[in-house]
């Protein structure tokens, strides 16, 4: 897989599992944040029903007012999200996951979820392994890995990515909401800040947090990498927005995902209004390509704003690539100077 070829280290599968993986729960990212947050205090070996805790914790007090499954998915008594509902204020009031939530997350995490964490639809596992789990089965050990350690040193950046990743799976379990995700993908507020529900106009998340990881949380220009996510990452329109208003102006709107990448203060600076290089457009199509592969609603977003059909990945990426290089060659159309990209 290239996402992972151009950078193979732990934080690239670390990204895969929490950006690609498939979601049917959002079991995932509650235990990707307790595994941060353990990692972070510097433990090696904890008891699972530590993890539990934490794991029950983070899926307690996530703040949105959305379903941690699909609308359409019936829960069953011992489902693990019904367990939740049912301990949900008693654990609240008590300041920690009741004891019986507990016992359940640690009966039902090793199979349902920590199982799964590694693996992606396709291709199997990712190339690190973040944790493993030893001991007897009624007093189990996990072991926390180097490669998460690794990984949780760079905490801040991916528990926003994480977070971010997290609001945009519950919004599209949302059956209110999560239709017109389905149907239309997401939006983007005028000034490119945020991710919108379309119709609704309500922020779901930033733009920085839904979109980093899926450059390596490195300034698309430089490469440097991103220390943090707050407002001196920039947004940047890499077909740039103000062309738009140009009046001469046939190609799609730019204030859209597949044209938002993220730069560090001074590439911003530079890069202003210039013109992309073809490089840059090989960048831009290998981090398209990256948000295609992560399931809803991002890749959906994208196939619409491309208006690409078919079925096969390969349709579909060569068709993101024609989408690109139409836009480049309209852009260019008044520059004899400049090469123009062959549409396949
Ligand atoms: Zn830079």
């Amino acid at each position: 897989m290239s996402f992972y070829s151009a950078e193979p280290t732990p934080r690239t599968s670390w990204r895969q599992a929490v950006l690609m993986g498939v979601n049917s729960r959002t079991y995932k990212f509650a235990l990707g944040t307790a595994l941060l947050d353990l990692a972070k205090q510097g433990h090696d070996d904890v008891p699972l029903t530590v993890l539990a805790e934490r794991y029950s914790w983070s899926l307690l007090t996530r703040a949105g007012n959305y379903p941690q499954a699909p609308a359409t998915v019936a829960l069953r008594d011992n489902d693990f999200l019904a367990i939740l509902a049912r301990e949900r204020t008693e654990s609240l009031t008590a300041g920690h996951p009741t004891e019986e939530l507990v016992a359940a997350a640690e009966k039902s995490m090793p199979g349902m979820v920590m199982q799964k964490f590694h693996n992606l639809r396709g291709i199997g596992e990712v190339a690190h392994s973040f944790y493993n789990l030893h001991g007897p089965t009624r007093n189990r050990i996990v072991h926390l890995t180097p490669e998460l350690h690794r990984v949780a040193a760079a905490d801040d950046v991916l528990s926003h990515e994480l977070d971010s990743r997290w609001t945009i799976v519950e919004a599209s379990f949302d059956s209110r909401i999560g239709r017109t995700l389905i149907d239309s993908g997401v939006q983007i507020d005028e000034q490119g800040q945020d991710i919108v529900i379309p119709a609704r106009r309500t922020t779901l998340t930033s733009v920085r947090g839904a979109i980093a990881g899926f450059q390596h949380g490195r300034c698309f220009y430089c490469h440097q990498e991103f220390e943090h996510l707050h407002a001196d990452i920039h947004v940047d329109h890499f077909f740039p927005f103000s062309w738009m208003n140009t009046g001469s102006w046939h190609g799609p709107d730019l204030n859209h995902v597949w044209n938002l990448v993220l730069a560090c203060g001074p590439c911003n600076l530079t890069k202003s209004n210039r013109q992309p290089t073809t490089h840059e457009v090989g960048q831009l199509l290998d981090r398209n390509d990256a948000i295609a592969e992560s399931p809803h609603p991002l890749r959906r977003t994208l196939e619409i704003t491309m208006q690409a059909a078919g079925t096969s990945p390969d349709v579909r990426a060569r068709k993101r690539h024609d989408f690109v290089a139409a836009v480049w060659n309209h852009m260019t159309e008044r520059s004899a100077t400049t090469p123009s990209i062959a549409v396949q």
